[in-house]
């Protein structure tokens, strides 16, 4: 069995912090990945998580097992400094950029899809809304209410954090430390610092933008329930992997789980595989908004990096290390890839690989084939023909890239080792005893993996230091936001706006390209 399915996938689980073998518990694995709230650019360290996400997906797919992956987007319900009272954060974004909360949320939305296709992020299955599902985090909190798990104060509706046992295991939560002591923020009638908002009421006087009616009166969901609701809705009740920064170890996961075991109740942990990515580090900090303005991936690009130099930088730390961004780093990776993409090209085209299965079946394929030719050339040589010697070189070959290819289903099954893989494949690369055939083989395999785009990468791009124009960031905004105008045009099928807007951006040099998660755009 196990030559057939390879190593056994082994995962780092937040929940008891072991790496675990991983076992799913139904025929298709639910992986569900906390998505951005949509109310400002992405920066780079955003974007960790998602490239960390894709390669557990790739994980997943080349080990053959069948997954559905949702990606959320929060558009409604994550106030300021994730408290549990005040101010939306995309009602903040729209006022201080005087526009409706719907245009910050297409625009920021749309620069998040942007960003994930220039980084080869392959698409999620859905990226829901938490905007549209509303009615049913009303209705699951309801039913937490007729549970008993909750109290209402005139600020909302609360979710008594008393009330659940275990509460915290993930973040290894001193309990009644936490609850006494634990969060800074204080709300009038809290019964423990760790409960948490599931209703968030308007304060008197104060007319929410985004509101809604509710058993609690008008206001907006708390920002924990949109995960379990949408999870629950398109994996179901109990699904295999939850994935997120690790900032989201300590509450919001907390919070989750707390609520949807609550919800279940049915005694069995809601989800049973918790991943967490480490941080990016800018200057040795966490990168945080409220410590001034940190890079775009577009400000790399305009810096002359190419997004798959990001990738790579990313790949060659280990997702549960902290990685520090600097310049150097990122000069080492864009050289790293320009000498990986000018070995690689001359080997163009290379054959299509996104399994184990797949990669051993052209090795193994042409092993037969090469076994063929050397029974052939022994008969030969039997016959007083001279031996073709390197018909005997192209068996060993193969072989040489088949131990290849089992060393990066090691390295990927050992908790997504991707530096590792790196390596290997930086190794097979300089292996002169590998076949041409059977390197690219092992190319294409490490790179259904790594996702670099190897096989169809521009030497030509990826040498660009600098774009032809340089964008300041007003003129990037005003692009971003004409593709938004256009994506809602378009959604409203008013074919004539959208064309209108396509030469106004056609007269800027951009070039849109629409892909399955929305479109794209970049400077000709
Ligand atoms: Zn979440």
């Amino acid at each position: 069995m196990a030559w057939v399915t390879g190593h056994q996938l082994r995962l780092y689980n937040s929940l008891g912090r072991r790496t675990e073998d991983f076992t799913p518990a139904a025929d298709v694995v639910g992986l569900y990945s906390c998505g951005p709230t949509v109310y400002s650019f992405p920066h780079l360290g955003n974007m960790r998580p998602y490239v960390f996400a894709d390669t557990l997906r790739r994980a997943l797919r080349w080990k053959g097992i069948p997954f559905r992956q949702v990606v959320n987007i929060t558009d409604v319900g994550h106030a300021v400094a994730d408290s549990d009272t005040g101010e939306d954060k995309l009602e903040v974004a729209a006022a201080r950029e005087r526009r409706s909360v719907e245009e910050i949320a297409a625009l920021y939305t749309n620069a998040f899809f942007t960003d994930l296709a220039a980084l080869n992020v392959l698409p999620a299955d859905e990226y829901p809304r938490a905007s549209e599902y509303v009615e049913q985090m009303i209705a699951f909190a309801e039913r937490l209410e007729e549970l008993g798990f909750t109290y209402q104060l005139p600020s909302g509706l609360y979710f008594d954090t008393s009330k659940s046992p275990g509460y915290g295991t993930l973040a290894l939560l001193d309990l009644a430390g936490q609850r006494e002591t634990g969060r800074v923020e204080h709300v009038e009638g809290r019964k423990h610092n760790s409960d948490f908002a599931l209703w968030r009421a308007e304060e008197p006087g104060v007319r929410r933008v985004m509101r809604w009616n509710s058993p609690w009166g008008w206001g907006a969901p708390g920002w924990h329930l949109e995960c379990s609701v949408m999870s629950m809705a398109l994996l179901g009740e109990h699904f295999d992997i939850h994935t997120g920064g690790v900032d989201h170890r300590e509450l919001h996961h907390v919070n989750e789980i707390a609520q949807s075991e609550a919800f279940l109740s049915d005694g069995r942990p809601w989800v049973p595989y918790w991943l967490h990515n480490e941080f990016l580090l800018l200057n040795n900090a966490k990168i945080a908004k409220s410590a001034g303005p940190v890079p775009r991936l577009a400000d790399l690009v305009e810096a002359g990096y190419h997004p798959m130099a990001y990738r790579l930088f990313l790949l060659g730390g280990h997702y549960r290390s902290q990685l520090d961004f600097t310049t150097g780093a990122m000069d080492g990776a864009q050289a790293t890839l320009r000498r990986l993409i000018a070995r690689v090209a001359p080997l163009r085209p290379l054959p299509h690989v996104e399994t184990l299965a797949g990669a051993r079946a052209q090795l193994s394929a042409s092993a037969v084939t090469a076994v063929g030719a050397a029974a052939a050339a022994s008969a030969a040589a039997e016959a007083g023909a001279a031996a073709d010697a390197t018909v005997t070189r192209d068996v060993v070959d193969d072989k040489t890239a088949l131990a290849y290819v089992e060393a990066i289903d090691a390295a990927i099954a050992n908790d997504l080792a991707t530096p590792k893989l790196l390596a290997t494949l930086q190794e097979a690369l300089r292996d002169p005893d590998i076949s041409p055939e059977g390197l690219r083989v092992v190319v294409a395999a490490a790179d259904a993996l790594l996702g670099l785009r190897l096989a169809d990468l521009d030497p030509a791009e990826v040498d660009q230091r600098r774009p032809a124009t340089d964008l300041a960031p007003e003129q990037v905004q005003a692009i971003e936001r004409l593709v938004a105008e256009r994506t809602q045009a378009r959604k409203e099928k008013n074919w004539s706006r959208a064309d209108e807007i396509r030469a106004e951006l056609d007269a800027l040099g951009v070039q849109v390209t629409d892909t399955p998660t929305g479109p794209t755009w970049q400077l000709r």
